[in-house]
């Protein structure tokens, strides 16, 4: 099957169960106060589990973009390094407001896995939430026994704690176990070794967890008690370059046909190929580098058709920092000196045009806007990594890399300060953070007295009928801010 397949046949199953299907909300979380952008499915529904807002059908189903770059879920640094960790993935789910609950939502899963997408039903391990005596949370009987009825034995269910298998929205309001599903797709030699059972959870590229199963049950209430909710809801999430991964029978989602249009055309550009000994190749940094730039440039790229614009403030500087993050990782391993992250824009644009047309309606627009990201960013890059050099190079013991370079670096060459403590780390090197730090400060206060105006982080671009890169401001050239204007 192909990843627009898989996609569809997912919509199509719970669509075919009475569910709405809705499109994905923006990538960016313009209405909560909470959120910089979504990190699940369930975050644009919010309001309807709280009771704040009636859902327009009590059974939902969609893909949802999700971005997990900061507070909460933060997986940048996993990104690249592993094949199944995206900073901007596709959230499978489907959702029960107050209708049906537990037995329907785990039969509803399994059926979807192993009869539609014909997943082989002795590599898949299920969680069930264990219990916690303490918070006043029971084991789940429930879902522990219809499981145990799905499967035909226990064999295959392991259980879980509060971190992996209970969920709460905050300290107070709805919460509930939650049920995860896990598949092992190593060769069997390898099974036979060592059981799938021991390794869910541990950080194994090929036995990955693909779909979770959150049962919204309990309300807790601001003394700390837990009350059974009267309607229950099923909030569930699977991760779709995963399931992706399992079902094209691969073994790193980068391996899918969600990514190899992007790296055959990084392959091309860059003359290397990826991969050369064997998929999971994570010592050869070339490949790293193209699974780092063709994860981020997917992040960029979304974030900015849903009107999020790189900045130097907020949500627009996350961006920026993962496009910087992308092009040190080209400029370093892949030889590219001039922009190539924008050259990936029309791959996208194109592979997601039915799926996903903001990006598509908007290709040219994205383009620019990255292209001059970049022009800005390589201007300084060069110079930057050899002021960085001049310190790997010099004489220094305890390998740390001094507060005001840190922020010269940010300053002078826009080095994000993660970007310089990734490179740091490269080399054996830590960063004074708290140096930093004490530079930001006194440099705030410079610019307090100097009052100058700020730049808007955030624009509609749907509302610009023609929007254009309009250059520089020459004041902030030097960090790399790029102004964008309505014409
Ligand atoms: P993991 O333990 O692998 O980090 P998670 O438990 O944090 O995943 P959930 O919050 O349960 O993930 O999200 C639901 C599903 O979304 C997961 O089962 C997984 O398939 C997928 N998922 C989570 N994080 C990512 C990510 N960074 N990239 C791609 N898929 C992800
Ligand atoms: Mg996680
Ligand atoms: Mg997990
Ligand atoms: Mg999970």
């Amino acid at each position: 099957m192909t990843s627009h397949e898989i996609r569809k046949a997912f919509l199509d199953f719970f669509s075919s169960r009475e569910h709405l299907v809705v499109p994905s909300a923006p990538l960016v979380a313009k209405n909560d106060p909470t959120l910089m952008f979504y990190n699940s499915g369930m975050a644009q529904f919010k309001d309807y589990f709280l009771g704040n807002a009636t859902p327009p059908s009590k059974r939902i189903t969609d893909t949802q973009k999700c971005l997990r770059v900061n507070g909460k879920h933060n997986d940048l640094e996993e990104v690249g390094f592993d094949t199944y960790h995206h900073t901007m993935f596709e959230m499978l789910g489907n959702w029960s407001f107050g209708d049906y609950f537990k037995e329907q939502s785990l039969n509803w899963s399994w059926e979807l896995l192993t009869e539609v997408y014909k997943l082989p039903k002795d590599r898949i391990y299920v969680s069930v939430f264990e219990g916690n005596e303490a918070d006043g949370v029971p084991f789940d009987q429930e879902a522990f026994d219809i499981w145990k009825k799905i499967l035909g034995s226990d064999e295959r269910i392991i259980y879980g704690d509060k971190k992996d298998n209970f969920w709460e929205m905050g300290d107070v309001g709805p919460c509930g176990p939650c049920s995860e599903i896990h598949i092992d797709l190593r060769e069997q030699s390898e099974v036979d070794k060592i059981p799938g059972k021991e390794l869910v959870n541990a950080d194994h590229p090929q036995v990955v967890e693909i779909w979770n199963n959150v049962f919204m049950q309990f309300e807790r209430k601001a003394d700390g008690s837990l009350i059974a909710l009267e309607n229950k809801c099923i909030d569930t999430g699977m991760g779709f370059e995963r399931l992706c991964m399992a079902i094209q029978g691969k073994q790193s989602n980068y391996d899918t046909d969600l990514f190899q249009n992007t790296i055959q055309v990084l392959e091309e550009m860059s003359g290397l190929k990826y991969g050369v000994n064997g998929t999971l190749n994570s010592d050869s940094y070339s490949d790293v580098a193209m699974r780092v730039v063709a994860d981020h440039i997917r992040a960029v790229a979304f974030a900015i058709s849903d009107g999020q614009l790189p900045s130097n403030t907020g949500a627009g500087y996350v961006i920026r920092r993962i496009l910087r993050r992308a092009i040190r990782y080209g400029y370093s391993y892949l030889n590219f000196k001039e922009p190539f992250m924008c050259q990936l824009v029309p791959v996208l644009a194109k592979q997601f045009e039915d799926v996903f047309p903001e990006l598509k309606s908007q290709e040219e627009f994205v383009k620019k806007v990255i292209e001059e990201e970049e022009k800005s960013f390589l201007k300084t890059l060069e110079q930057g990594l050899k002021r960085l050099e001049t310190i790997f190079e010099g004489d220094n013991t305890k390998k740390v890399i001094d507060g005001k370079t840190v922020f010269e670096l940010s300053d002078t060459f826009g080095f994000p300060v993660d970007l310089t403590a990734l490179i740091a780390k490269e080399k054996g090197f830590d960063i004074d953070e708290a140096g930093f730090k004490t530079e930001l400060e006194k440099q705030k206060a410079r610019s307090r007295k100097d009052a100058t105006k700020e730049a808007a982080d955030w624009i509609t671009v749907n509302e610009l009928d023609n929007p254009q890169y309009v250059g520089y401001d020459n004041e902030e050239a030097i960090s790399g801010l790029v102004q964008y204007r309505k014409v």
